[in-house]
């Protein structure tokens, strides 16, 4: 499974987060080891930033991908703080050397601060032209940002934002928008960082088809082709997991339990981020 970006490339429907990584050094191997499975399954879209253990996340994404870089799509975002068009450039540079890398395939605005969104923009266009980074989208953007966004010159590959079965805001109008827009949603969060995985609805229907929690959770997020989901899981068992979630298809009643569960939403909400 795949979602096409603007640029008409195609990324995995899964991927993997690396967030609160890195902060265990007993959990270092079982953590590369997870990541390293994960692109033997196919999940080979890992999202990283240099705000996640102030840069140890991106360390261990590179010591995780190391000889195999050319078979991941990176990606990593820059701080607001850091966001101005000097300030993007060195982020990046700093955070190609953490990862190991001479480009990231996606650079990622994180969420929006006081710099205006044209110096961040062409912060990203002169990483571009030094073949620094591939791609450039943005994070926790809500429709008026995405609006304002799209009118200036580039073209934005991504909107990442906090999309799972607990937080339904964005179908009221964001995910619409992005579909017709032809600019995919990364849904972040795809398990609610595992607050979700003890709901009764989510176990009643992962035993009729023989799944977990977690897989029925995911399963649900990837039912939109423009929407893909980067879950964060620190074993391999856990990655395995998740990878099987792509095979799992929910029924019509399914869905309607899961309305029932977790309704959506009954008109416009704020956009939710953590
Ligand atoms: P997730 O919803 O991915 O949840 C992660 C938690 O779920 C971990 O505790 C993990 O445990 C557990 N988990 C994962 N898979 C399973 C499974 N199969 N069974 C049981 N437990 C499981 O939350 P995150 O907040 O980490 O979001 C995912 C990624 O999205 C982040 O890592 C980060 O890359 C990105 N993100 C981006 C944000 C932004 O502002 N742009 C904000 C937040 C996240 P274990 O580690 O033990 O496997």
């Amino acid at each position: 499974m795949t979602v096409a970006l603007p640029s008409g490339e195609t990324i995995p429907a899964l991927g993997m987060g690396t967030w609160m990584m890195a902060e265990k050094a007993g959990k270092r191997a079982d953590e590369i080891a997870a990541l390293r499975a994960g692109i033997d399954l196919g999940l080979t879209l890992i999202d990283t930033a240099e705000m996640y253990g102030s840069g140890a996340s991106e360390e261990l994404v590179g010591e995780a991908v190391r000889g195999r870089r050319d078979e991941v799509f990176l990606v990593s975002k820059v701080l607001p703080s850091n966001a101005s068009t000097a300030g993007t450039v060195r982020a990046c540079e700093a955070s190609l050397r953490r990862l190991g890398t001479d480009r990231l395939d996606l650079y990622l605005l994180h969420w929006r601060g006081s710099v205006p969104f044209s110096r961040t923009l062409d912060g990203f266009a002169s990483l571009v032209e030094a073949g620094k980074i591939r791609h450039w989208g943005v994070s926790n953007l809500d429709l008026a940002d995405m609006r304002e966004l799209t009118a200036l010159p580039g073209f934005c590959q991504t909107n990442q934002i906090l999309y799972n079965l607990s937080r339904r805001g964005p179908e009221h109008d964001l995910l619409p928008w992005h579909a017709s827009s032809g600019i995919p949603v990364m849904a972040y969060s795809p398990v609610e960082q595992g607050r979700l995985l003890g709901s009764p609805v989510l176990a009643e229907i992962g035993l009729r088809h023989n799944a977990t929690p977690a897989q029925v959770a995911l399963a649900w997020v990837l039912r939109l082709p423009h929407v893909n989901a980067i879950p964060k899981a620190g074993t391999v068992e856990h990655v395995r997991e998740n990878a099987a979630a792509l095979s799992l298809k929910l029924s019509a009643e399914d869905f309607a339990d899961l309305d029932r569960a977790f309704p959506p939403p009954g008109g416009p909400e704020p956009l939710e981020m953590l």
